[in-house]
Formats: C-alpha cells, structure tokens, sequence
C-alpha cells in the first residue's frame, strides 16, 4: 500500500511509520516538524515538512505520491493547552484535518485511519467503556476530536470516504528507535522516569479519587501494540461500509493501572526508590479511564501483546538510557 502518514514524525506517528516500512509499505510522512522530530522518521520513509493546512500542497503530494490511503496521527494533544488556546486546537485538529479530507476526495483517495481519543468519552460513569458510550468531552482537545469524528462519519455517508477512527488510551512505551519527547512534558510516565533520573520533582496529582488507593487510573497501551492495531485498520479501512456510520475502536490494554502503581512499578524498572510529592487533582481529569477492546479483537483481529506494566515502562526506559538527550543527541 502507498500510505500517507501525517505526524508521521511525532510518538505514536514515528512508530507506526517503522512498523509500516517493516513491513513493505511505501510511506510518505508530512509533519510540520512543529511538535515533531525529523531523527523519528524511520529511514525508508520520505519526508514533507509542509503543514496540513497548505491544501493544494497536500492535495498535490497525494496525486504525485499516487497515495493510497492516509493515517493521520498529526494533531494537538496537550489538554491543558487546549484549555488555554482552544482556537489553535479547532484551527489544527478541526480546519486542519477538514482541509486533508477537501485534499483526499479532489486527489480520489477515500481511505483513512484517524487517531482519535478516549478524551471523547469525557469522565464516563462506568468503566470498562464500550464504544456505544455517550460522547460527551469535558475539554477542547477531546472536543475537537469528537467533532473530527463526526466529519469522518458525514463525509463517508455523502463522498464514501471511508474510515477508521482509533480511540486511543494511555499510549506508553518506546520501539528500539523512537520514544516520547514532548515539550511540555505533561505525561506520567516520562515525568516518573525523568524523576528517577533527578531531572525533575514528580507530583501525584490527587490522592482522595473514588479509587482503591486513591490515585486516578488509567489504560496503558504500549505504543507498539498501537502501531500493529494502525496497520491492521488501514487494511479494514478496504472493507468498511462507508454509509454505514463511523466504524471506531478503542485501543486499550483493558486493564486499568492507578497512578501509585505505575510509579511503584517504575521503582522495579529503574531498581531504585523515585521521589514523589503529593498534590491536588489537576483540573479536567477524570478519576478512571479504562478500554473495553473487544471490538479492536473482532474488527482489527488485534490483541495487545506488550500489555503489562514492566514492558511499557522498561521500553521506555532503556530509550532513556540509549537517548539521554532525546532527539537531540
Ligand atoms: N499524573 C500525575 N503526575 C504527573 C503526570 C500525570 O499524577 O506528573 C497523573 C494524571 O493526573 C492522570 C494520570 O497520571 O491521573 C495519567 O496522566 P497523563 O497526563 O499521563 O495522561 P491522561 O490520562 O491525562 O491523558
């Protein structure tokens, strides 16, 4: 397959661009290189640094490449900054991935996979979440997700786009090549390892959640298990029925880990104590999020196979030890 991957530079984009030249694929990856990493394009692949919102540019791309289908992973992801700039997260998570839709349907190519978000549920009532849960995001970037979502569903039904969207959960985890690097980091995991590398104090946000220790928890999906489930909804993307609404799935380990877990956890990793400061809930964060994925199983015929805590976060950390400076070094 010819394969567009937009923020094919960034975490979860730069793994599932490895995978997908593993395993044969021509790909193409266009990232602004604004949050991304030129160093995380796998060798194979062929970089474009425009942005999405040059349309003519992308629609050009996706002629000259004779692309098949798309996998946009390129968009805004901090919630907090979206809190803060909603403007730039319906600029570049709506308009933007709009405008790739306008580009794909003038240059004939009607097959995508979406990186959605658990963040479109918002804090639901009861775990595990099935897909059939109400929609209801508690902030802008779960929001404009959501309404992505939406465009998918109404463009397959009027233009026969058809689409995959992956509601992703808590994606941890390195391959041998590529780990996290954000800028802020905001994420437990790399704030737990970097705390343990005395880079900086870690906070537990919130100890008094309805949960057995108190801490939030969370379904941990190891970002190489993502990458398996991305080629695998690229080959459904042949087969769905696009008026038959949005086929979604969420991707999840299906198991929920507390926020104390992961850290004791990281202990047994890194085979010392990591400092810890207790402090209040940070707003917007609901107490548990944990993936129903039985329909990934049946639809993607995907199951995770990296799924425990050790092999998250070991991957994570022997990424650490091999890039101390990240991309930088
Ligand atoms: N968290 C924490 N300290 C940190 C970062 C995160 O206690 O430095 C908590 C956060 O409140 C949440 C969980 O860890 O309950 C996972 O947060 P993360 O930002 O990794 O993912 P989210 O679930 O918000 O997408």
């Amino acid at each position: 397959m010819r394969v567009l991957v937009t923020g094919g530079a960034g975490y979860v984009g730069s793994v599932s661009v490895e995978r997908l030249v593993q395993a044969g694929h021509h790909v193409v990856v266009l990232d602004s290189l604004v949050t991304g990493h030129a160093a995380a394009v796998a060798e194979g692949a062929r970089l474009v640094t425009d942005s999405l919102r040059e349309r003519e540019a992308v629609e050009r791309l996706l002629r000259d490449e004779r692309i098949d289908a798309v996998l946009h992973c390129a968009a805004r992801s901090l919630v907090g900054q979206s809190v803060a700039e909603p403007a730039l997260y319906y600029a570049e998570n709506v308009a933007g991935g709009v405008g790739l839709l306008d580009a794909m349907l003038a240059a004939g190519v009607r097959r995508i996979v979406f990186s959605s978000t658990a963040a479109v549920y918002g804090a639901p009532d009861r775990v595990p979440i099935p897909e059939a849960a109400p929609l209801d995001p508690i902030n802008p970037y779960g929001e404009t997700k959501r309404a992505f979502e939406g465009a998918l569903r109404w463009y397959g039904a009027a233009y026969g786009l058809r689409s995959v969207a992956l509601r992703y959960f808590n994606v941890a985890g390195a391959s041998a090549l590529n780990g996290e690097q954000h800028e802020p980091e905001t994420h437990l995991i790399p704030n737990v390892l970097a705390a343990a590398l005395g880079r900086r104090s870690l906070t537990v946000f919130g100890t008094d959640y309805p949960t057995p220790d108190g801490t939030c928890i969370r379904d941990y999906i190891h970002v190489e298990d993502l990458a398996d489930a991305h080629l695998a909804a690229l080959e459904l993307t042949g087969r769905v029925d696009a008026a038959g609404g949005l086929t979604a799935c969420n991707l999840g380990s299906g198991s929920g880990f507390s926020v104390l877990e992961v850290i004791r956890a990281a202990e047994a990793v890194v085979g010392r104590a990591i400092p810890c400061a207790v402090g209040p809930r940070r707003p917007g964060d609901p107490p548990a999020l944990v993936a129903s994925n039985e329909r990934a199983r049946d639809l993607l015929g995907w199951t995770p196979r990296r799924g425990t805590l050790p092999e998250m976060i070991g991957s994570a950390w022997r990424w650490l030890e091999a890039h101390p400076e990240g991309y930088a070094g």
